[in-house]
C-alpha cells in the first residue's frame, strides 16, 4: 500500500483512521523505517509495507477497556480465513468480504427500516470525494441489483484549494469507474464566492457558512433533477456529534429538525442517511477495503475551529472504554428528537419563499442570503 501524503500526516493518525494496528505494520517514509510517532511531511512517501490482520486500535496512547482484553482471533467468525476488521461492538473479528456483507446488510436494514428508498426511485447521492461518500457511493451501487433504483452523483465544490482538488479528482474518477453520472456545481459559479474568499473576509464560522451554502444548492439541484431523495454519507459519529453540538449549543429547532423538516414541503427534497447506523470507522474500513485511497491527516484548513472536534474527541473517548456509546446516544437523541418535534410542531411553521433568491426558507430571507449579505 502506498499514500503519498500532501500536507503533514501523523502515522499515529494515519493507522488510528485506516484501522490498523501500529504494531502490525511497518511504515517507512521516504524509503527510511519510521517510528509511530513520526510525522510525514509535504511531498513525502508513505508506504505501509507489511500487514498483518489484527484488531484495529482505536486510541493513540495504550489501549483501554475491551481494548486490552481483545485478541488477534486466527479465523472470521464466519468462514476460515483470517479476519481484516475487528468490531468491539459486538465483539466480532471479520475477513473482508463477510465485514462487507454485513456492512452492506446494516445499509439495507436502515433503508428498510426508515423507508428511504423503494424500487424505481431517483436518488442522488452528495459526492464530496472523502471517505464517507466513496463507502455509500459503492455500497449503494451494489444494492441496487437487488433493489433497483436510478442513482445520481451529486458534487459541490465549495473552493478551498489544496483540499478539495484532490477529492474531486477522485470523485470523479470513483462515479466514472461505478458509471454513476455525475453532476457537479460549484460555490464560485452559483454565489459568485468560494469558500477560501469568504474566509479571507476574517469570518469565523466558516463551517456554518458551508453547510447553509452546502446545503441550500444540493437542494435546489436536487429539485431542478428532479430526485425523489438526496442520500448523505452521514455515519452514527456525525449524527451522536451533530444531536451533541445541537444540545451544548441549545439548538431545539435544529436538533428538532435534522432527521426531516419540520414542515413537509414539495420545494424541499428529502435527505436520507444510509449510513446512520454505521460507526465512522467502519465505513473508513470499507472504503480503504474496496480500493479508496486517503490522505489521512490532511483536514480541511478552515476546520480547526470548529467545536465539532473537541465533541468529536470526547463521543470517540467514550467509545473506545463503553463499545457501543455511539448507538445508545443516537437512540437517546432519537426519542427526545420525537418528544421536541411534536413540541415545535405545535408552532404552525410555514415555509415562505426567500424574496432574493425565491428559494423556500421560513423566514422572508433565507439563512443562505442573509449570510452572504453580511460579507
Ligand atoms: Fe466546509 Fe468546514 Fe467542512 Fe471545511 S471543515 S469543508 S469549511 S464545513
Ligand atoms: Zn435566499
Amino acid at each position: 500500500m502506498k499514500i503519498t501524503a500532501s500536507c503533514n500526516t501523523s502515522i499515529i493518525q494515519l493507522l488510528h483512521e485506516l484501522g490498523l494496528c501500529p504494531e502490525a505494520v511497518i511504515v517507512t517514509i521516504d524509503g527510511e523505517l519510521a517510528p509511530e510517532t513520526a510525522t510525514a511531511k509535504k511531498g513525502q512517501e508513505i508506504r505501509i509495507i507489511h500487514y498483518k490482520h489484527v484488531p484495529p486500535l482505536l486510541s493513540a496512547q495504550e489501549p483501554q477497556g475491551p481494548w486490552k482484553k481483545a485478541k488477534y482471533e486466527k479465523k472470521c467468525a464466519e468462514c476460515e480465513l483470517p479476519p481484516s476488521v475487528y468490531l468491539p461492538h459486538p465483539k466480532l473479528h471479520l475477513c473482508e468480504k463477510h465485514f462487507s456483507l454485513r456492512f452492506e446488510k446494516q445499509i439495507k436494514h436502515s433503508i428498510r427500516d426508515y423507508n428511504m428508498i423503494e424500487s424505481g426511485q431517483k436518488i442522488g447521492l452528495g459526492v464530496s470525494g472523502g471517505k464517507d461518500s466513496f463507502a455509500l457511493l459503492h455500497a449503494l451501487s451494489r444494492i441496487r441489483n437487488s433493489l433497483p433504483f436510478e442513482l445520481i452523483a451529486i458534487t459541490i465544490d465549495e473552493g478551498i484549494p489544496g483540499y478539495r482538488d484532490e477529492a474531486l479528482e477522485r470523485a470523479e474518477k470513483t462515479c466514472k469507474k461505478l458509471g454513476i453520472p455525475q453532476h457537479k456545481y460549484s460555490f464560485k459559479k452559483e454565489y459568485g464566492i468560494t469558500i477560501s474568499q469568504i474566509a479571507k473576509k476574517g469570518v469565523t464560522n466558516l463551517c456554518s457558512y458551508c453547510g447553509v451554502l452546502r446545503r441550500k444548492l444540493l437542494n435546489k439541484k436536487a429539485r431542478e433533477l428532479k430526485l425523489d431523495k438526496v442520500a448523505i454519507g452521514h455515519n452514527l459519529d456525525d449524527v451522536a456529534q451533530t444531536a451533541m453540538l445541537n444540545l451544548i449549543r441549545n439548538e431545539p429547532m435544529r436538533f428538532a429538525r435534522f432527521n426531516e423538516p419540520l414542515v413537509e414541503s414539495s420545494e424541499f427534497v428529502k435527505r436520507i442517511r444510509p449510513l446512520l447506523a454505521i460507526r465512522e470507522k467502519e465505513v473508513a474500513s470499507y472504503a480503504y477495503l474496496h480500493g479508496y485511497r486517503f490522505n489521512s491527516g490532511c483536514c480541511c484548513p478552515h476546520s480547526s475551529n470548529a467545536m465539532r472536534w473537541g465533541v468529536r474527541h470526547q463521543i470517540n473517548f467514550l467509545e473506545d472504554r463503553y463499545p457501543g456509546t455511539k448507538q445508545k446516544m443516537s437512540a437517546s437523541f432519537s426519542t427526545l428528537q420525537k418528544i421536541v418535534r411534536e413540541k415545535v410542531a405545535k408552532e404552525n411553521l410555514e415555509i415562505k419563499e426567500c424574496r432574493e433568491c425565491g428559494e423556500p426558507s421560513s423566514t422572508d430571507l433565507c439563512m443562505a442570503c442573509r449570510m452572504l449579505n453580511d460579507l
